[in-house]
């Protein structure tokens, strides 16, 4: 089987979440099970462009309306990814120094076209296009109903939906940018009297895949508009728990953390790592130590966590340490909570630091009101951290309370007294001193990787097959 995932992101080449994430892992592991998997995703103006050789391997132009972009398909060169990167250069609208802006109609349109137009020049075509999130949710839309693309309509589609939250809806007047198409079947675009991709690929896409099986049962209640179409749709749906990838989180070959350890040598290994954190914002290292990592948004929680963490420390002798950039208003309040030893932020990103936040901290905290799947407590338990979770989405499917026999702190809901709760919940679970180190060698050795879930897309792929 030769898999093609069409993606707006995929790391280390383009990341702002974990769409990233998975798009960088699961090739390799699919190609594990003898599944020839490769990505395809924009040519952006990033340091990953910069710093490796691409090889031009097609080059034509696509038409957008009434103008013509000229684009050109680049081959990564030496790839050291394992599978084969395509990206899809369009100067004038994909190469810019960011993934998602407020132009991304026009953007993700022209990727998308140009995708399928050169997918029209091969001679074999793939087996199966698995796209994903609405950045590429015409590509099923286009396949089966666009003219031009008629040779390739019996190619089967996936779609995997990260996060039903963004749809990319546009007004119909914009429907000119498509292909033309059988205008009668107009209404496969619509959702709400607006051009829905999302909405459009769950109704073209041959199988829809979510992100966790909990996520795919809480979409059919809530799913920002969508969930009577889900609904509707429930029998070619079906939830694929995320995986990690071992070979990038991995905290006895992590090259980006100040010290490697196993669960044997987790204590030791986990204090280095403290330390070092500790000494760089300024907290006391014997404290626990609370971390969040993540896009600052109201999906995460983000809006109550200056609250939640003025309560907590209030009421916990712990510090807390965030690492994350989003909504401007909630930056500057957490610029501003006291931090007296006990509290420090970076705002921004960086994949380095990520890393040893997941290594040296204690606990980390993911208050989310939405979550798919979510990967950072999967890095977290790989990495001997205690997650501290809302029970919903991917959470509820990955962590398991303490005083259910598992191994971390679940809440249900969210709000400044709950979230504050849990916290203080995990602290005195910190002071039970053995019990909680027993945690973290047992947490260090779940299996959350891809090698189970890239076997699920690989049954869904041949169940497709003709
Ligand atoms: P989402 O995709 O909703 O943002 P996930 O939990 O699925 O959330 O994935 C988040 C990914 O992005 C993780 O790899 C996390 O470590 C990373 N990440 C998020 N914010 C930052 C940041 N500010 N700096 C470094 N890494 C970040």
């Amino acid at each position: 089987m030769n898999i093609l995932h069409i993606s707006a992101e995929c790391f280390p080449i383009a990341k702002v979440g974990g769409l990233a994430d998975v798009v960088g892992a699961l090739p390799n592991y699919q190609k594990k099970l003898r599944v020839n998997s490769n990505v395809v995703i924009p040519y952006y103006n990033n340091d990953f462009s910069k710093k490796n050789d691409f090889k031009e391997i097609y080059k034509s132009d696509i038409k957008l309306g009434t103008d013509y972009f000229d684009f050109r398909i680049l081959k990564l060169l030496n790839s050291k990814l394992g599978f084969d990167v395509f990206c899809v250069d369009v100067p004038k609208l994909l190469y810019k120094d960011y993934v998602y802006s407020t132009d991304d109609t026009e953007r993700f349109l022209a990727f998308q076209i140009a995708t399928l137009d050169w997918l029209l020049t091969f001679d074999e075509k793939p087996t199966l296009i698995h796209t994903h999130d609405h950045h590429t949710g015409l590509i099923p839309f286009m396949m089966s109903q666009s003219h031009k693309y008629e040779s390739l309509k019996n190619i089967p589609t996936v779609l995997t939906i990260h996060n039903a939250q963004y749809q990319g809806w546009f007004p119909h007047d914009k429907v000119s940018l498509i292909p033309p198409f059988n205008f009668r079947n107009v209404g496969l675009l619509d959702w709400g009297g607006n051009i829905n991709p999302l909405a459009a690929a769950i109704k073209c896409a041959w199988r829809v895949t979510t992100v966790s099986p909990s996520y795919m049962e809480e979409l059919k209640q809530n799913a920002n508009g969508l969930e009577s179409l889900l609904l509707h749709e429930r029998a070619k749906c079906i939830g694929i728990l995320n995986g990690i990838d071992w070979n990038v989180w991995n905290p006895e070959t992590d090259k980006t953390i100040i010290k490697t350890f196993s669960a044997s040598t987790a204590i030791s290994g986990k204090k280095a790592n403290k330390k070092w954190l500790c000494k760089k914002f300024n907290l006391d290292e014997n404290k626990p130590l609370f971390c969040f990592i993540g896009r600052l948004v109201g999906e995460k929680g983000a809006d109550l966590f200056s609250s939640i963490f003025t309560k907590a420390l209030k009421e916990n002798d712990i510090s807390i340490l965030l690492l994350g950039s989003g909504n401007k208003e909630t930056e500057a309040q957490l610029k501003e909570i006291d931090n007296n030893k006990s509290y420090n932020s970076f705002i921004g990103y960086d994949e380095k630091l990520a890393h040893i936040f997941y290594a040296g901290s204690d606990f980390i905290l993911m208050p989310s009101r939405v979550e798919p799947c979510g990967l950072n407590q999967m890095y977290a338990l790989r990495y001997g951290t205690t997650p501290i979770v809302n029970a919903i989405g991917g959470l509820k499917d990955t962590v398991i309370d303490i005083d259910d026999n598992g191994y971390g702190i679940c809440h249900d809901g969210v709000s400044i007294q709950k979230v504050s709760n849990a916290i203080s919940r995990a602290n005195n679970f910190y002071t039970e001193k053995v019990r909680y180190e027993q945690n973290i060698k047992k947490i260090m050795k779940i299996d959350y990787s891809w090698n189970n879930s890239a076997q699920e897309y690989v049954k869904l792929y041949q169940s497709l097959k003709k």
